[in-house]
């Protein structure tokens, strides 16, 4: 039933490539096939914090070699794992952009299903998934959590429950610097309900500093939790 329907609405509204304009077969998601391979995919990264390497190792070594950073050795982030996605650059960044401004709720749900494309984490390993919260007032602005409707796309389930919440609202994070940024998020987040020894996997959309997440985190790992694991749609 839902594959005639799908059927129905992609002869009413025909999806084309974002790209090329092509016009897009049912297994292929905003990109057609040629122009899904040009996209700016991350290769090569610390798996531990995220850190974009400049030398692409992943064709030298094995998948999974040389996969922390010198940082990561002196002074480990509260989580142990990254995922990511794509880089922050065209035609992916404009995507995010329109998903988030203009509410449009379908492009951040196919956004999760082609982040799935580009990078597969099982959520069987997890207790919890969570998105990374929006504070009420920006929820209120925008009127959804975009990060929510991607992780709708990326595990083909709505996540009802909100375990983790904005305690409180915080400047918008783009006008400030990597210090200012930590100061403005401490005790932004709380968790709500336990989560003693659980697994927990973190999305967001867009990870920059790094801030938003490490403070998220944190406050989770300090709440008892056993792994924080991250999934990053583009890494700017
Ligand atoms: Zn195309
Ligand atoms: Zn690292």
């Amino acid at each position: 039933m839902v594959k005639i329907l799908s059927k129905i609405v992609n002869f009413l509204f025909p999806q084309i490539c974002f790209t090329c304009k092509s016009s897009l077969s049912s297994d292929e998601i905003l990109f057609c096939k040629t122009c899904f391979k040009k996209l700016p995919f991350v290769k090569s990264y610390c798996k531990r914090c995220g850190r974009l390497f400049s030398i692409d190792f992943s064709e030298v070594f094995e998948e999974d070699t040389l996969s922390y950073c010198g940082n990561c050795l002196k002074d480990p982030p509260p989580f142990e794992r990254v995922f990511l996605g794509f880089h922050y650059r065209e035609p992916i960044s404009s995507l995010i952009q329109r998903a988030k401004f203009s509410e449009n709720f379908e492009l951040a749900y196919q956004l999760g299903r082609l982040l799935r494309k580009a990078i597969e984490v099982s959520f069987e390993f997890y207790d919890y998934i969570l998105p990374v919260p929006l504070s009420k007032k920006r929820k209120r602005e925008r009127g959804y959590n975009q990060s929510q409707l991607m992780l709708w796309g990326y595990g083909g389930f709505y996540l009802p429950k909100e375990l983790l919440i904005r305690a409180r609202h915080t400047r918008p994070q783009s006008e400030l610097s990597l210090k200012e940024r930590l100061e403005n998020l401490k005790g932004a987040f709380a968790v709500r309900g336990s989560v003693k020894e659980k697994k927990i996997l973190l999305f967001d959309d867009v990870m920059t500093s790094g801030a938003t997440l490490y403070e998220t985190a944190k406050v989770l790992k300090k709440a008892g939790a056993k792994e924080v694991h991250l999934l990053v749609l583009a890494r700017a």
